[in-house]
């Protein structure tokens, strides 16, 4: 059971040697893989894909050397080719009645929390509108610093970001080996890892099989596999050339399959509760602290004063008027509004602001304190 057929948000990653043929994009393989994707959507579940091959694409489309290209030279590479990657995901996934949608991140956009909302909320609503989105990293503007680097790795950020139970990295192995398959008949592949601990890794992080044009050997896919498996989304590495790759998965291709050690909403809840530093506090009524409670999203109207200077996004302490703490979560209005708002009613918010975000703090964006559920 790889998880393929149940999944019910899957990201797959797909590297620049499986779709950057001789003589630019393969078609033919992008097509198979389309309507792959297509007999996913029309399950019911959602894929959104990482794609590398600008850099790929677009130095041959430059005519640039063959030797390393300089950082501006792969720069100037992936804004050529980034485009025509952009064309033949289009090309592939129209007559198959889809549609592709790109999105450039970096890594700020999964580090930093505003920009992070920002970008979640794009794919939801792409996501909900029954779009692909094909993301790759905004490789014209990052610097070697601030790069990702490598897209097995933003995959996996990307697959937290939005709470994906099911990453697939298509690779040139079809999964992980106790050494090197290539140099060892004695390998032996590996199909299902509960846990990744330092002996799997070392293991399979010694049969690094590098891919010929992309930046991913195998220990990047392990890392991947953690970030993914912390964050309560399974991977699936397997062999990306052939036809339709994850029909080949479901039909019981060889592959391994690196189990999550969580759910993503209860890593999602565990992040808001452990890793932020609150930049204010939400102080309530006894209403609103019981439906908070109660797993409810914390309204307006609930709300007697507001402390602290927070932005649209930053984590907030919701307390009680006795002081006791109750909850985490993140805001969705920034202080000097969410002052503006303290006791309105929820259909009163767009008059005194203009917009409304909806409640102070969504149910999905809210972590009970360790004493405050039930
Ligand atoms: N972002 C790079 C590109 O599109 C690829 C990076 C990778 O394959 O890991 O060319």
């Amino acid at each position: 059971m790889s998880g393929l057929a149940t999944a019910r948000r899957i990201v797959v990653k797909v590297g620049s040697s499986l779709l950057v043929g001789q003589a630019g994009a393969d078609r033919v393989w992008l097509a198979a893989f389309a309507a792959d994707v297509a007999r996913l959507r029309a399950r019911g579940q959602q894929v959104l894909v990482v794609s590398s091959g600008a850099v790929a694409l677009g130095r041959r489309r430059l005519s640039l050397p063959r030797r390393a290209l300089t950082l501006p030279e792969k720069q100037a590479a992936a804004a050529a080719g980034q485009s025509a990657l952009m064309r033949a995901w289009e090309e592939a996934l129209v007559p198959v009645g889809l549609h592709a949608a790109q999105i450039l991140l970096t890594r700020d956009d999964t580090e930093v929390r505003r920009r992070w909302l920002n970008a979640r909320a794009t794919v939801e609503t792409l996501l909900g509108l029954g779009v692909v989105p094909v993301v790759n990293e905004n490789d014209t503007v990052v610097t070697e610093e601030l790069r990702y680097g490598d897209n097995d790795r933003l995959a996996a950020r990307v697959a937290q970001m939005i709470g994906a139970d099911l990453l697939v990295l298509l690779s040139d192995v079809d999964g992980l080996y106790t050494k090197d398959p290539r140099h060892d008949p004695s390998a032996e592949h590996l199909p299902r890892v509960a846990r990744l601990t330092p002996r799997i890794e070392a293991m399979a992080g010694g049969a690094d099989a590098r891919a010929g044009m992309g930046t991913g050997g195998m220990a990047t896919k392990l890392a991947a596999a953690r970030i993914a498996s912390a964050a309560g989304c399974a991977t699936v590495i397997t062999l990306g050339q052939r036809p339709q790759p994850l029909r080949a998965v479901e039909d019981g291709a060889r592959a391994t399959i690196i189990e999550p050690s969580t759910t993503p909403a209860a890593a999602y809840k565990a992040w808001i509760a452990g890793s932020l530093a609150p930049a204010g506090a939400l102080v309530v009524d006894e209403g609103a602290a019981q439906a908070v409670r109660r797993g409810k999203s914390l309204l307006a109207a609930g709300v007697r004063r507001i402390e602290g200077r927070f932005d649209k996004g930053d984590a907030v302490v919701v307390r009680d008027e006795a002081g006791e703490e109750i909850a985490r979560g993140l805001v969705r209005y920034e202080a000097e509004d969410a002052e503006k708002i303290c006791g309105l009613k929820s259909d009163a918010i767009e008059a005194a602001l203009g917009y409304t975000s909806g409640p102070l703090v969504h149910a999905d964006d809210l972590a009970l304190a360790a004493h405050a559920g039930g």
